[in-house]
């Protein structure tokens, strides 16, 4: 494994940046997460373009290019001979002091992982997936807008402690006033009456790219897609539910909060869209 900081390569044993780095002493920096299928980066300028949205709202300058920057991720994945698997890009505020002034440091890092990655076993993808609901509330999009992808994820780790101690991998999350926002690290998708419902950012969900491609891909099966305040109460009364992440890509959803949801097996429309993303991806 070759890992990129900063232009160069690294072993993953001599891969090491500096422990006054912003990004690991206060969270201060940006990620995303890719995939390879087929020795090609998916959607690779969208999650750019997120990663630089990203950094303009925390007002961290990324020391390239946007151009180099994707050249840098397709390098990145040739040096290490992936043809599929996972990328974690990461631009953290770079050293400085121990105060949490981001002013006071010098440039941002960016790095580069290829690696693997299965959020869950195969059989949740053919049998569904159980979650709960999380008391841990997400960020107030007034006090952190949940479009930065940032390096803290605090909040998100709590609500998935949540749900490993109920005995679940996923937890879906509400905001401050009880809506629906999204799960701990993928967005949230409801099938009622043949329509497609997801939570607008504004109510905290992240703007997903694998969201996107599902709203796309829902598109052009002529299935409506609405961005609608949901509660509890729409997730219970759901005819199918999934989540969309880069990680998880599209994971069907059977039980909340010991609710059966549907027929309790993954929905047709879920797996209709299951397969039309993976024959898409797989081109
Ligand atoms: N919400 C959160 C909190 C996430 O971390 C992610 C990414 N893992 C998502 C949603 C899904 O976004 P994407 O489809 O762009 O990976």
């Amino acid at each position: 494994m070759k890992i990129y900081i900063d232009g160069k390569y690294h072993d993953r044993a001599d891969a090491r940046i500096s422990v006054f780095d912003h990004g690991l002493l206060y969270g201060d920096g940006v990620f995303e997460g890719l995939r390879i299928y087929n020795g090609k980066v998916f959607r690779l300028s969208e999650h750019v373009d997120r990663l630089y949205r990203s950094a303009k709202a925390i007002l961290l300058e990324i020391p390239l290019a946007k151009e180099d920057m994707e050249r840098a991720v397709i390098e990145t994945v040739k040096v290490n001979a992936k043809d599929s698997g996972y990328i974690r890009l990461i631009v953290t505020r770079g050293e400085g002091p121990l105060g949490i002034d981001p002013l006071q440091c010098g440039r941002p890092s960016v790095i580069i992982i290829v690696s693997g990655i299965q959020l869950y076993p195969d059989e949740y993808y053919q049998k569904g997936i159980e979650i709960v609901t999380a008391s841990s509330r997400r960020i107030s999009p007034d006090s952190l807008d949940p479009r930065i992808k940032s390096l803290n994820y605090l909040n998100n780790i709590m609500a998935k402690l949540e749900a490993r101690q109920a005995g679940c991998l996923e937890a879906v999350m509400l905001n401050r006033e009880g809506f629906v926002a999204e799960c701990t690290g993928d967005n949230i998708f409801i099938v009622k009456n043949k329509e497609l419902f997801t939570p607008p950012s504004y109510h905290g969900a992240l703007d997903g790219i694998t969201m996107r491609t599902v709203i796309e891909i829902a598109g052009s099966l002529d299935i409506r897609t609405c961005e609608a305040a949901l509660t509890r109460y729409d997730l219970y009364n759901a005819d199918e539910c999934f989540m969309t992440g880069t990680g998880a890509e599209i994971a069907p959803v059977i039980k909340i909060d010991g609710r059966q949801i549907g027929d309790g097996t993954p929905g047709r429309t879920t797996r209709q869209l299951m397969d039309k993303f993976r024959q898409m991806v797989c081109q």
